[in-house]
């Protein structure tokens, strides 16, 4: 199906999309990589009168490490993620995460902040910048703020961004000694995305207990989030095959979990579980103590 009419803006600073955004209001929409935009208005789900094009704006891409936090801008590419080597040796969950991403056409166009931005149930970043405490930056009219991860995914299709932010990049605290990660997936054939998809980030002392775990779930519920009570029972634990699963009966707790053609929810209860354990043994094991 052919969207319906739209006019197409290319705007030649961050300054002048955001002129743009506050002139369109309701009408306009950011366009990063279109793998997400574009689909919803084939199928006239979304209808902007302007398309405010940013994907040819410097300074919004790319990997960088400043000290010991790694600046991602958010017109990085799912491509770019998957085989960034500062990434590889300071967060190397996100590589891991963006292999798993759609295919290979998707992860030439597709972007980081325009996956984050979209906030798809059943997207694969939003389980991993949970798990790795990430904070989001958005510019707007009033200039530039930081979102915690924690808030950033607020509903269905939502995420805390104003309609006239720009995502511009996101921030991880490299990962810390001794600390391994994990992500996996149950993907839906046809599309790639994740039917269920759970990523953990654990951290462990000289005596091999776990002192740090963060996991993040995604294709589960309405929205990406973190099973604290899992987290809460690993921190202090000394990690083996049966703790890891008592912990990983407490990932659905209180969420109300989809149900629909692609899986219905008791079966989704049962593979949220299951991929908490798988994500957070194999991480253990990569902690390497
Ligand atoms: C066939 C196919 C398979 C896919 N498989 C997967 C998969 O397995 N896993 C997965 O996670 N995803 C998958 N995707 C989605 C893909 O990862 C998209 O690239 C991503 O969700 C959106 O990024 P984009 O750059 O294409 O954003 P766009 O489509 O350009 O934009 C998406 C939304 O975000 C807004 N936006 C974009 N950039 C910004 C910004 N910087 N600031 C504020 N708002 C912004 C736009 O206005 C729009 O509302 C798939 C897509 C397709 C077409």
């Amino acid at each position: 199906m052919h969207p319906y009419p739209f006019t197409y803006h290319r705007p030649t600073s961050i300054d002048d999309a955001l002129t743009m955004l506050g002139e369109f209001g309701d009408s306009g929409k950011l366009l990063a990589g279109g793998h997400s935009l574009l689909p919803v208005m084939k199928l006239r789900l979304a209808q902007p009168e302007h398309l405010i094009d940013i994907s040819g704006l410097a300074g919004l891409s790319g990997v960088r490490l400043d000290g010991d936090v790694v600046g991602i801008g958010a017109l990085t590419t799912h491509h770019q993620l998957a085989t960034d080597a500062i990434l590889e040796t300071s967060a190397g969950l996100l590589p891991e995460i963006a292999r798993v991403v759609g295919d290979q056409q998707v992860r030439n166009r597709g972007t980081f902040g325009g996956a984050l931005a979209h906030a798809d149930p059943a997207a694969d970043y939003p389980a991993g910048v949970l798990a790795l405490n990430a904070e989001i930056v958005a510019r707007g009219p009033n200039g530039e703020r930081t979102i915690p991860i924690d808030d950033f995914f607020v509903d269905f299709l939502t995420s805390a961004l104003e309609p006239d932010e720009i995502l511009t990049s996101i921030r991880i605290p490299a990962l810390a000694a001794n600390t391994g990660y994990r992500y996996e997936k149950l993907q839906n054939p046809a599309s790639g995305y994740a039917i269920v998809g759970v990523a953990a980030v654990v951290t462990l002392t000289a005596d091999g207990k776990i002192s740090a775990a963060r996991v993040g779930v995604t294709g589960a519920g309405d929205m990406a989030y973190r099973p604290q009570a899992v987290e809460n029972a690993l921190v202090g634990s000394t990690p083996n095959e049966d703790s890891v699963k008592a912990a990983a009966e407490s990932a659905v707790d209180g969420i109300e979990l989809l149900s629909d053609i692609h899986a219905p929810a008791d079966y989704r209860a049962r593979v949220t579980k299951n991929l908490v354990r798988r994500a957070v043994l194999k991480a253990v094991e990569r902690a390497g103590v």
